[in-house]
């Protein structure tokens, strides 16, 4: 380059062009203008220019966020989870989110790629975002393990297997599946818990008439959420399978994941915002107030909650999803008179990403810019990477313009009142935050900008992992 002044060289002009920002990835933080061309990132460099440009000084420029495990307008027994594919994927775009996972399950007569297309259908004229779908291998689809590498190939590039509930799986059929995901070259993704005591201590809370929230917790003890994550952990060590293990809400589930990891396997472990921001007390509320934090795993001790801070900032946790399923008041109250008949699960698909900014940076012990590297690697680039989005979660020419804007500086109190999530409450109402998304980029297109909705309904596409 010539230290000349350019004689009236022509510069490029982009469709768009997010001006005087501060670039965070995971690897650095560095001011820099980022274009955009079509649906993708076209240049970052200095002094960029587009037919349209987003001023964002004192901003921060991020890889929009990416949250591998939603449940949206989910059926779970007589409930179906209150955010569907627009609402869900409208709030997730508002939190800065401009992807998510989802999950397809089969009906025992049906294929997966038959249960795969439905789903898809279901999706295809609400999602305002990018999406993709984990494949649940329940116990009636162990006679279908011969479709994995169909579904695999169609793009379910992760299957969903379960320890607890009715989708739950033996050892040996858990062996089968770990066996056939590896086969296919996807990742297992695994709700770890041990349902037999669970369920054993569930009977005998119901026996002695203990039957409110406060027992929830005390029904799904730490250790044996432990121990079923050991459990899998090692059946998928013996295969050479990798993992990754869900909501992991306890410093034991953590300590097993760091274990791994420190022999060199390819063991991942995400938690979510309820367990590095709400605690077991909750459960002591009175009347409803107990029941709407009801989730599973159920929310912890404060230690936990602290360890889990700790293993997010070492390595040993790799991201944060919000497990986002929620179920409105009224529903969650239906579940009173027996803690284990609630709806479970808790809505934090519009605030994951601010949360998380809060916790890694606002409160961080070390740099600045190292919680801030953190904080895009967590939710954004490690998601990406792990679950297979080949252009997403990093900010690079070729990758998607999925791309946000945040300001550091605006602080917020969240409330439902603000929030585009359905179910009529957050757990996080009340809650002081400081920096959040302002404007939401996805393929290009600002789909969400200072509280305005652009996003039309089913311009999200399925993305094949
Ligand atoms: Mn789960
Ligand atoms: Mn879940």
């Amino acid at each position: 380059m010539s230290d000349k002044p350019q004689a009236e060289s022509p510069q490029p002009t982009y469709d768009l062009v997010i001006r005087n920002g501060t670039i965070v990835t995971a690897e650095a933080v560095y001011q820099a203008d980022i274009a955009v061309s079509g649906e993708a990132i076209a240049a970052i460099g200095r002094d960029l220019h587009g037919r349209r440009e987003l001023d964002a000084t004192g901003h921060y420029v991020i890889p929009g966020g990416i949250d591998i495990h939603v449940h949206l307008e989910m059926p779970i027994g007589a409930f179906t989870s209150t955010d569907d594919f627009y609402h869900g994927t409208r709030a997730a775009a508002f939190g800065g989110t401009t992807a998510i996972v989802d999950f397809v399950e089969t009906r025992p007569e049906e294929t997966m790629l038959d249960a795969l297309a439905a789903r898809q259908a279901r999706a295809a004229g609400k999602v305002t975002i990018d999406y993709g779908l984990h494949m649940t291998i329940g116990p009636t689809d162990i006679a279908k393990l011969d479709q994995v590498s169909d579904a695999r190939a169609a793009g379910c590039g992760s299957f969903k297997l379960y320890m607890a509930y009715g989708l739950r799986l033996t050892d040996g059929q858990l062996l089968q599946a770990l066996e056939a995901a590896g086969r296919a070259g996807a990742l297992p993704v695994v709700h770890a818990e041990n349902w037999d005591v669970i369920t054993t201590l569930i009977g005998r809370n119901q026996a002695a008439g203990r039957t409110t929230p406060h027992w929830h917790p005390r029904s799904r003890p730490p250790e044996l959420e432990a121990e079923a994550a050991g459990r899998v952990i090692d059946i998928a060590t013996w295969l050479g399978v990798p993992l990754h293990i869900f909501h992991v809400s306890c410093a034991d589930t953590a300590g097993r994941i760091a274990a791994a990891k420190a022999r060199g396997l390819p063991v991942y472990g995400e938690t979510c915002p309820q367990y590095l921001y709400l605690t077991q007390d909750l459960y002591d509320r009175p009347g409803v107030e107990g029941a709407l934090p009801v989730c599973s795993p159920p929310l912890r001790a404060a230690e936990h909650r602290d360890a889990l801070w700790r293993a997010l900032v070492a390595g040993d946790l790799d991201l944060v999803t919000t497990d986002h399923c929620p179920f409105t008041a009224a529903e969650k109250a239906g579940g009173l008179a027996d803690y284990s008949r609630i709806p479970g699960g808790v809505p934090s698909i519009e605030s994951r990403v601010a949360l998380v900014y809060d916790g890694l940076v606002n409160r961080a012990a070390g740099s600045r810019e190292d919680g801030l590297r953190r904080w895009v690697d967590v939710c954004a680039t490690t998601p990406a990477r792990l679950l297979g989005f080949g252009r997403k979660g990093r900010l690079l020419p070729g990758y998607d313009a999925d791309i946000v804007i945040f300001d550091p500086e605006a602080s917020h109190v969240v409330s439902v009142e603000s929030l585009h999530e359905t179910c009529g409450w957050t757990p996080y109402e009340g809650q002081v935050l400081r920096g959040l998304p302002v404007t939401t980029i996805s393929r290009g297109e600002i789909i969400a900008d200072r509280g305005q909705w652009f996003g039309a309904p089913g311009r999200g596409r399925f993305v094949p992992r």
